[in-house]
This record gives C-alpha cells, structure tokens and sequence, in this order.
C-alpha cells in the first residue's frame, strides 16, 4: 500500500480516505478544508494538486515528491495549480475577483488533466462572491477541482457548503508540533538548545497549533510572552474577585492592541480558562496554559463553572469581532461589560 500526503503532519484518517479516493477515481470536484491556521490548510490543498498530477506510478508515496510535475507544484511553478487569496490590506473577498477566478476555470488546461483552484481565506467571500461560484461547485467543467480553506467556517454560506466535501484539520499534539517546529525553523532549534523547558512550554501554549507556535516563536519568546501571561493572569484574578468594570477594562486595555498580536493573546486567555474550566472536573487534567493543574488551581481556582462558561463565550466573542475587522477599541470595551456581568452572575 502507498504512503500518502507525507507533508501533511498527523490527519491519518483523512489521507487515507483521500489517498484512496484518489487512487479509485472517485475524488469529489470541491472541497470545504477547515482549520485555524497553521494546521496544514494549505499543504494538503498542495499535496491534493501533487497527488492528482503526479506521474510517478510506481513510487510508493503519492503524491511522489520528486517528479517534474511535483515538484513544480511544491514550488508554486505550475500553471494548472491556482491559488485565489483576498488582499493582505481587504478584509473581503470581492465578487470581481471570484468572477475571473471561474472564468478562467473553463478555459482549456494549459498541460494536465487535473486542474486546481484554491481559494484562500475563503470565509472572506463577500456572500455575492459565494453565490458566485455555486453553479460552478454545482457542475465544474472536466477536470477541474476547488479547494476552498477556511478558518471560520461559519461564514460560509449553507448552499456552498452542502456543494463541497468538508474536511476539518486535526489539531497535532505536542510531540508532532514540536517535531515539525524544530524542522522548520531555525529559531526553535536554538531556543530548545538554549532552554528545553522553555521551548516545551511554548509548545504547550501553541495548544496544537502550528501557526500559533510560529507566532509565538516570532514574539521573541520569553520577555513579551511572560508579560502578555501577566496580563492575562491579572485579567483572571480580577474576574475571580468580582472588580469592578473599571478595572477589568484596565486589565484588558494591557493587551496588545495589534489586531493580529490581540488575536493571540484572547486565545491563550480561551486555553487559561478551559484549563480552569476541565480542572474542576479533572484535578490531574493535561492543562495548556498553566504549567499543571495544582497551579491553575492555586492561582485562580476559586471562580465557579458557571462564570468560567460565561467568560469563555465573552473572549470567544471578542475574537470573532477581531477576526472580523471589527474596532478595536469596540471589542476591548465591549468585552471588558460582557466579562463585568459574567462575573456578577
Ligand atoms: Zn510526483
């Protein structure tokens, strides 16, 4: 039997169904991949497009990696592999560009028989923009596949959705993420190097997530981390001793106020609180912001399931604004009052 997918890290039962399908011809035209980013998004659509116009047979890998037509595609060098992406300064998708995008779907392929489009970003469609491609998820032309990725799947449309198999990414665990870290980037070599304990707590905090363990890498590690775990115990400890708005909204203002850095920071206050959250139940729970259970319990342990819920569901809110473009000065206050009644409840 081949291997499939090797770039792709973890997600077995999904290559292997795709692997499958693929070798039997019964790999469906559109696909919904869901997943926050850095968990592989991409590298499968990648590995898809490899797999589909690969033309190495006998290797025992597919995609092969190594023939021309692989490894044109791994470099992003191959005409009948196309990626859409909304621009970095957009926060949407336009129809106009989605129009082209389909346009172009109908135009013979330039070489292979399996031509690839990829969407980026896809919940950033404007919904005239996903309305646009339906008729093509409905009936694509011959040998076309669409790849849509997703973060935020709740913002794609239900007619979109029921026109593409849906594949959620697996979340990796700590050994896997630290694996694939360490053979990508230089800096985490030299940290784990440097400080092992240190290297594994940024694992931990990655919580599974690649792009989140990168970023946290890219923060310059220690200093800015320690600072920003700070606040977030503070925000916690004023939850814990029912302070006032005043306060709470002080507590938050000390979180970054970079859009892409205040994102971080709201999901490591979401693992803090799941942790408290599973302690309650579990006191020997596997925690992921706190280094163990006996320290998330001795430092904010006193605040009730209910509150903990009610907080959660507060920053959950809080990061769909800000993965929005909502204000940011709006989702710190209005978080600060959803927090202040969470705490009085
Ligand atoms: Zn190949």
């Amino acid at each position: 039997m081949r291997t499939y997918f090797t770039r792709l890290i973890g997600n077995e039962d999904t290559k292997q169904r795709l692997g499958r399908a693929i070798e039997s011809n019964t790999l469906p035209h559109a696909f919904l991949i869901s997943g926050q980013s850095g968990s592989g998004k991409s590298t499968l659509a990648t590995e898809l497009a490899a797999a589909l116009n690969c033309i190495d047979g006998h290797s025992g890998m597919l995609p092969c990696g190594k023939c021309n037509n692989c490894r044109r595609i791994y470099d992003g060098n191959y005409p009948d592999v196309k990626i859409l992406a909304k621009k970095k300064d957009k926060a949407t998708l336009g129809v106009e560009a989605v129009k082209d995008f389909r346009e172009d779907m109908f135009l013979s392929s330039t070489e292979s028989e399996n031509k690839i489009y990829i969407i980026d970003d896809a919940e950033c469609m404007t919904p005239e923009a996903q309305n646009a491609l339906l008729k093509v998820l409905e009936e694509p032309p011959k040998a076309v596949r669409i790849i849509l990725l997703a973060t935020e799947c709740d913002r794609i449309l239900t007619t979109i959705k029921s026109r593409a198999q849906y594949i959620a990414m697996g979340r990796f665990d700590d050994e896997a993420l630290a694996e694939k870290l360490l053979a990508t980037s230089a800096e985490a070599r030299a940290m784990k190097a440097a400080d092992e304990a240190k290297f594994m707590s940024l694992i931990m905090s990655a919580d599974g997530r690649l792009g989140l363990a990168k970023a946290l890498l890219n923060k310059r590690m220690s200093d800015e981390i320690e600072e920003e775990r700070g606040d977030i115990l503070s925000l916690i400890r004023a939850v814990g001793q029912k302070s006032s708005y005043a306060d709470i909204h002080s507590a938050i203002s000390r979180f970054p106020s970079k859009r892409a850095d205040l994102l971080i920071a709201l999901e490591r206050l979401m693992s803090a609180i799941r942790d408290l959250t599973i302690i309650k139940y579990d006191p020997r729970a596997k925690t992921v912001f706190f280094p163990s259970a006996s320290e998330a319990e001795r430092l904010c342990g006193n605040i009730s399931s209910k509150r903990l819920i009610a907080l959660y569901d507060a920053v959950n809110e809080a990061h769909v604004l800000c993965m929005r473009n909502a204000n940011i000065t709006n989702i710190i206050a209005n978080l600060a009052s959803k927090i202040r009644l969470a705490t009085n409840n």
